[in-house]
């Protein structure tokens, strides 16, 4: 069987649904866009599953959080796909692509054709095999990376109520599955190798903040080591972690959230890839004209930071995936992405985004041993990168634009005194000279708004940074 399409996507995740809306938007025709999903289900928002999927009262479940109800968006069921006459192919896997003759294989056997390529096969969960660990195929190791991942991951969870999971990991989905399984009862270990959790981003200020509130929810931290080995019973379920320390946890169920690898291989020699990702230019475009790529798996520039990143954030999917998707409909009038890099988190009460780069020097600000509490970073004189933990969404947004205009800064203890005042004061001038904004609805699986003023572009970003510049000097001379 062959097929054809103009616009074919590879991956049916999060970028997979923006992509598919932003299409529709800009006039896509029925018949014209088609998208291949190993996953059988429709895209949704994977954010969710280490969040309200993992509830113990009233969880989230599909078609609830179907993309893009994550940005305040429609929900895209597969109704909608099917009304909007694009192609879903689900539970099917890519098993090859030839970029030279523009055309895929299925693992169904199905050859399709296709004008436009658009990767966004995202990441899979690194495994702990490739660290020369044996045992993830046991029925109580969890890892969560898809749908499929947190259905087992509860069910696992259900059956250790009251008993005892060691957590493999300090990072995001690390930290947030254990404040899960806390609120699930059962008892927690968290064991990673760095002297804190979250040591891509976090500080040690910050991270001992979380640390100590996971702390006093009984969570237990063993730093500094790695798991060498698991024991098993008959039935082949761990019971326990060795560690490279030499000491052992008994252990009901595992949780493993030790990272992800983009998923590349079907262009390994066909495309350039830097970084462990798909290289593509400020359109999206890689280095063959008729493939973009979006998401996890993609390395593009980030000017902000100076240099080619990829980012494993869901904001980034949702932006880049939009933005692909008019650069390929309305070419002439798409420029360059640009992009504020957004990161955020959520686990027990608390709530925080990063927006930035966090190279440079360090000023953390506010109230470490209450609930709102933040950093910047100032890199070559500038504020490149900013954080925040409880903020109001009015901070949010403050925040994000004074990372956005990268005011320079020469007195790092002055911004550390003014704290969040430094970007709420800038962000009013900054609001007087731009266009007022309408709130969007809210809906009951939102993970993180999308500021519409981030794309305000032209004039009123032109005058912003001047209201921004003029408030700051102004500010500086009085210092
Ligand atoms: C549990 C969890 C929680 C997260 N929480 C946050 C958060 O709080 N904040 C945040 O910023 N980010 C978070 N993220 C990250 C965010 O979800 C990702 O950045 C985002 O999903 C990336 O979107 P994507 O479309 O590039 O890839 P994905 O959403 O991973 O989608 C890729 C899709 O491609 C499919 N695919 C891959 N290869 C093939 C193939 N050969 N053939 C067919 N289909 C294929 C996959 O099955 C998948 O459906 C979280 C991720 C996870 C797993």
């Amino acid at each position: 069987m062959e097929r054809g399409f103009e616009y074919v996507i590879v991956g049916g995740g999060v970028a997979a649904g923006y992509a598919a809306l932003e299409f529709t938007k800009r006039g896509v025709s029925h018949a014209q866009l088609c998208i291949i999903s190993e996953e059988p289900v429709a895209p949704y928002e994977r954010p969710t599953l280490s969040k309200k999927f993992l509830h113990p009262e009233s969880p989230a479940r599909l078609p609830s959080f179907h993309t893009c109800v994550g940005a305040n968006e429609e929900l895209l069921t597969p109704t909608w796909y099917e009304e909007h006459g694009i192609e879903l192919v689900l539970g099917t896997r890519v098993e090859s692509v030839d970029v030279g003759q523009k055309t895929l294989l299925t693992a169904s056997g199905e050859t399709m054709r296709y004008e436009t390529l658009i990767i966004a096969t995202g990441a899979k969960a690194l495994k702990l095999e490739e660290f020369g660990v044996k045992g993830s195929e046991a029925e109580n190791v969890c890892y969560l990376r898809d749908l499929a991942d947190a259905d087992r991951l509860v069910n696992v969870m259900q059956s250790c109520t009251g008993g005892n999971a060691v957590v493999i990991g300090g990072g995001y989905i690390a930290m947030e599955c254990a404040a899960s399984l806390v609120t699930n009862k059962i008892n927690v270990t968290m064991v990673f190798p760095e002297a804190h959790c979250m040591p891509r981003l976090f500080t040690p200020k910050i991270a001992s903040y979380y640390e100590d509130y996971y702390q006093s929810k009984g969570v237990k931290f063993i730093r500094g080591t790695i798991l060498s080995s698991f024991e098993f019973d008959s039935n082949g379920k761990v019971t326990a972690v060795n560690l490279r320390d030499g000491s052992q946890i008994l252990a009901d169920m595992v949780v493993v959230g030790i990272g992800i690898r983009p998923n590349t291989s079907l262009f390994e020699g066909q495309l350039t890839m830097e970084k462990g990702g798909i290289k593509v230019n400020g359109k999206l475009q890689t280095s063959n004209d008729s493939v973009y790529a979006v998401g996890d798996v993609a390395v593009f520039p980030v000017d902000l930071c100076g240099r080619i990143r990829r980012l494993e954030h869901v904001d980034s999917a949702r932006k880049t995936a939009k933005h692909v998707a008019a650069v390929i409909m309305e070419p002439e009038k798409t420029g360059e992405f640009k992009y504020l890099p957004l990161f955020y988190s959520k686990a027990f009460s608390f709530s925080w985004r990063f927006y930035g780069d966090n190279a440079g020097e360090v000023v953390h600000f506010g109230d470490y041993l209450g609930t709102k509490f933040g950093a910047y970073w100032i890199n070559n004189g500038h504020l490149v990168g900013s954080f925040l933990e409880g903020g109001t969404e009015d901070e949010f947004e403050a925040i994000a634009n004074a990372t956005q205009l990268k005011p320079a800064v020469d007195d790092l203890a002055e911004v550390g005194r003014q704290g969040l005042n430094f970007a709420m004061t800038g962000n009013k001038q900054i609001k007087s000279h731009t266009p007022s904004i309408e709130a969007g609805t809210s809906s009951p699986v939102v993970e993180t708004p999308i500021y519409p003023w981030h794309a305000t572009a032209g004039v009123a970003v032109a005058a912003s940074v001047a209201a921004f510049a003029y408030w700051y000097g102004r500010r500086r001379r009085r210092w």
